[in-house]
């Protein structure tokens, strides 16, 4: 199963795969880019936010084995694995709505761009039917 998260840096954006890079600013990126930013750097490439505590990027698996499921909350109290879902369902919103926001800018500026496009041909075609008129 393809994850509906798309890599938070600009110039990719390409929906994450098998191995996911998470930010403590709430960011996500693909394992290229994450490989390429973090190697020598502890910088958020979308918010510049310093991530130089140990936990503030980690490597994720976007589709984890079931014996990864089994284990990786095992043995913990419910009110935190309950604050642990919490957090990861805040996350998971927030990328959602950033993306929508996103798709929304986009789609405004195609809009925009559409209507541009059409005023200028609307000149074209009056202009040359003007001209066509003072021939004939
Ligand atoms: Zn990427
Ligand atoms: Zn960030």
């Amino acid at each position: 199963m393809e994850s509906e998260l798309v890599c938070n840096h600009k110039k990719c954006r390409k929906r994450v795969e098998a191995y996911a890079w998470i930010t403590s600013c709430s960011h996500i990126f693909c394992d290229e880019d994450g490989v390429r930013e973090f190697k020598n750097n502890a910088t958020c490439p979308a918010c510049s936010t310093d991530l130089s505590d140990k936990l503030d990027i980690i490597r994720i698996e976007v589709n984890p084995s079931e014996k990864y499921k089994s284990m990786v909350l095992a043995g913990k109290r419910p009110e935190i694995i309950m604050e642990i879902c919490s957090r990861a369902m805040s996350f998971w919103s927030y990328q959602i709505h950033q993306e929508r926001v996103y798709q929304e800018y986009v789609g405004a500026k195609a809009k925009e761009r559409a209507a541009q496009l059409e005023q200028y041909y609307e000149q074209v075609i009056s202009r040359t039917s003007a001209e066509l008129n003072c021939i004939f």
